[in-house]
């Protein structure tokens, strides 16, 4: 087959490598920059590429075009492959051809990569052979390429699961369904909420979907269809037979006959989303045969993931929490819930049409909300005469200056922005990096 690569990141890349190794004419093609690495990694796999464009009559000549999930269906080349009748398809799509792997995919609105990490981390200490993949890591495509696993613990955006066609969990978990990349959905959160389902496309009875049954929106989906496959609902409200639930304060998971117990004070992550991605992540290694004891021990262990409600330690009696992974106002409902301290919040950044009333709640417990970022106005309004000190600023280095003077000792200021960091860094890892940077500095 001739196969044409849409983007020349990281998923591009693997889907290159694996195409070549199964003896397809393989063509590499990216409207921007490709980067420096991935420019030598496809020369040094003898892999034809181009970059700043993509020449129209060739990629056209493809059977079949794989695409990155960060190009939109409305970009110009994907309508042309389109009206052509070219299949466009994911990464995912096409490695799950080359594998016999069971797979174990995570998908939701937020918590996917903290719950994809932990799920993994259960499985290899538990002593399966397995690889992790999707939106982190190394790209699926190129693991299949390259190793032999049984199994493969995989991040899926809705963006990937839009491509996927023929591709099946074993065992698919849903966490939330929450507004997030709407602009991508016509501004539909039904759209949106369908797309997330494409997690259970092609699942048979002896699947398992994992899924919140507190969640609105994923409950409402559910009842529209009937679902073929073995279904644990994970709740803190519900009393599920099989599943996992909250009772007493304790986390209780049950599949087939196997059961499990776990506190979470004796969790090192904390916040009610924590007890909901630990439910999500027992399920799943429960549902692949791991140990309860030995899931147990590695939830118990786990520090979380990097910018993601990560305490960076005290300065005089004032704790900093890095938490700019979080670049939507749900995301920051969660950190807000989990604050057991008086908070100074940083957020801001570009907005991505936020709705900040579900926040106003937790305004008893914010003693001040420093704004950084292009979009302050509205945080401002919405947030003025709620909370006591509301203050507007231009750089991150000078928001934390201003939060370390309204801190008192016993307070935790937490950087949680509910919105994008493209304005003032390149991404929220940058935001999050400066943010550390700063206190590390400032420790002295
Ligand atoms: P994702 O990969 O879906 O973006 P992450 O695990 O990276 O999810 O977390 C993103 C943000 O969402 C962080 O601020 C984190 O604290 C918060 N979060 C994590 N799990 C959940 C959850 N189950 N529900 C809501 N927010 C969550």
């Amino acid at each position: 087959m001739k196969i044409v690569i849409l983007g020349g990141g990281i998923s591009g890349f693997g889907s290159a490598v694996l195409a070549k190794k199964h003896g397809h004419e393989v063509f590499l093609s990216d409207s921007g920059a490709i980067g420096a690495e991935y420019k030598s990694r496809l020369d040094e796999a003898g892999i034809p590429y181009e970059e700043g464009g993509h020449t129209e009559e060739r990629v056209l000549q493809a059977d079949e075009a794989i695409k990155s999930p960060g190009i939109p269906d409305k970009a110009p080349i994907v309508k042309a492959l389109a009206a052509k009748g070219t299949p466009v398809i994911s990464e995912i799509e096409f490695a799950g051809r080359y594998t016999n792997a069971k797979t174990i995919c995570i998908t939701g609105s937020n918590g996917k990569t903290t719950t994809t990490t932990l799920t993994y981390n259960i499985l290899k200490d538990a002593g399966f052979n397995v690889g992790l993949g999707g939106n982190i890591g190394e790209s699926f495509a190129l693991q299949v390429a390259t190793t032999e696993r049984d199994w493969y613990v995989l991040e899926l955006s809705s963006f990937q699961l839009d491509g996927m066609r023929e591709f099946r969990a074993d065992i698919a978990v849903l966490l939330n369904i929450t507004p997030d990349h709407l602009d991508r959905y016509n501004h539909s959160l039904e759209l949106y909420a369908a797309s997330k389902m494409g997690i259970v496309r092609n699942q048979r009875a002896d699947d398992t979907f994992i899924y919140c049954a507190d969640d609105p929106v994923t409950v409402q989906m559910l009842e529209k269809q009937p679902f073929p496959m073995r279904c644990l609902p994970f709740s803190v409200k519900h009393i599920p037979t099989q599943g996992a639930r909250l009772e007493n304060g304790i986390i209780r998971a049950k599949v087939g006959t196997r059961t499990l117990k776990l506190d979470p004070q004796g969790m090192k992550i904390r916040g009610i989303h924590n007890i909901y991605n630990s439910m999500a992540a027992s399920l799943a290694a429960l549902a692949a045969g791991a140990k309860p004891q030995s899931i147990a021990k590695t939830i118990e262990s786990f520090e979380g993931v990097e910018h993601r409600l990560q305490s960076l330690g005290e300065i005089g009696g004032i704790e900093w929490i890095n938490d700019s992974k979080a670049t939507n106002v749900d995301a920051v409902w969660y950190a807000l819930e989990s604050m057991t301290r008086p908070v100074v919040w940083i957020a801001g950044g570009t907005d991505k049409g936020n709705d900040y009333e579900p926040l106003y709640p937790f305004t008893p417990k914010i003693r001040a909300l420093v704004c950084m970022g292009v979009n302050n106005e509205k945080l401002v309004k919405a947030f003025r005469g709620r909370i006591d000190e509301v203050q507007s600023t231009d750089s991150l280095d000078d928001a934390m200056t201003r939060a370390r003077k309204l801190a008192q000792p016993g307070d935790a200021v937490l950087l949680s922005p509910a919105c994008a960091s493209f304005d003032l860094f390149k991404n929220y890892e940058e935001r999050g990096k400066l943010f550390a940077e700063w206190i590390q500095k400032n420790k002295k």
